[in-house]
């Protein structure tokens, strides 16, 4: 657990280095952008490791329903919110079921099956958001698909 200065710019360098294939392949519309950001003191690899797991997520949403799809997309917005950094992950999967929106977060809730889901990956995020980074995480259906709002507050003062 390393605390590190960081900022928009250097989330994406890192995200492009560590998430290639996510990018690349899968005919996945892939976008990633910042404004112009001021660093802020946050443990980065713990907020690299959120920012994968949701980005699998829309990834295995996408795939699984890619004929549907004409576009497919995962598109990330980070950008500064007083002394917070915001990441917004939004796809265009179609979205969660109402129904299991309050679920997703808890260990070990999939819709995936056995094979393919664990389920963890939302718990663990959350978990690290809570517990580690002290910043929130929220979560709405779009027109479109899914939307992951993330809020990491700057723990230096
Ligand atoms: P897993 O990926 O192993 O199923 P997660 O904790 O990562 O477990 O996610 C839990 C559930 O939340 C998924 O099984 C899926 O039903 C739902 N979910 C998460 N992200 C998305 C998304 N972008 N679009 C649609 N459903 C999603
Ligand atoms: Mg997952």
């Amino acid at each position: 657990k390393i605390l590190a200065q960081t900022n928009g710019n250097k989330i994406i360098e890192k995200i492009k280095k560590l998430n290639s294939e996510t990018l690349r392949s899968n005919n996945i519309n892939f976008n990633i952008s910042t404004s112009d950001t001021s660093d802020i003191l946050t443990y980065e690899n713990e907020l690299l490791q959120v920012l994968i797991n949701i980005i699998n997520n829309a990834k295995d949403a996408l795939l699984a329903a890619t004929e549907l799809i004409a576009n497919p997309f995962i598109t990330i917005k980070i950008y500064n919110q007083d002394t917070s950094l915001v990441l917004e992950i939004e796809d265009n999967a179609g979205g969660i079921a109402e129904e299991i929106m309050d679920r997703i977060f808890e260990p070990y809730f999939t819709t995936k099956g056995p094979a393919s889901g664990t389920g963890l990956g939302l718990y663990i995020t959350k978990t690290i958001i809570d517990k580690h980074l002290k910043g929130l995480i929220e979560v709405k259906n779009t027109d479109l698909g899914a939307l992951f709002i993330v809020t990491i507050p700057n723990l230096e003062n």
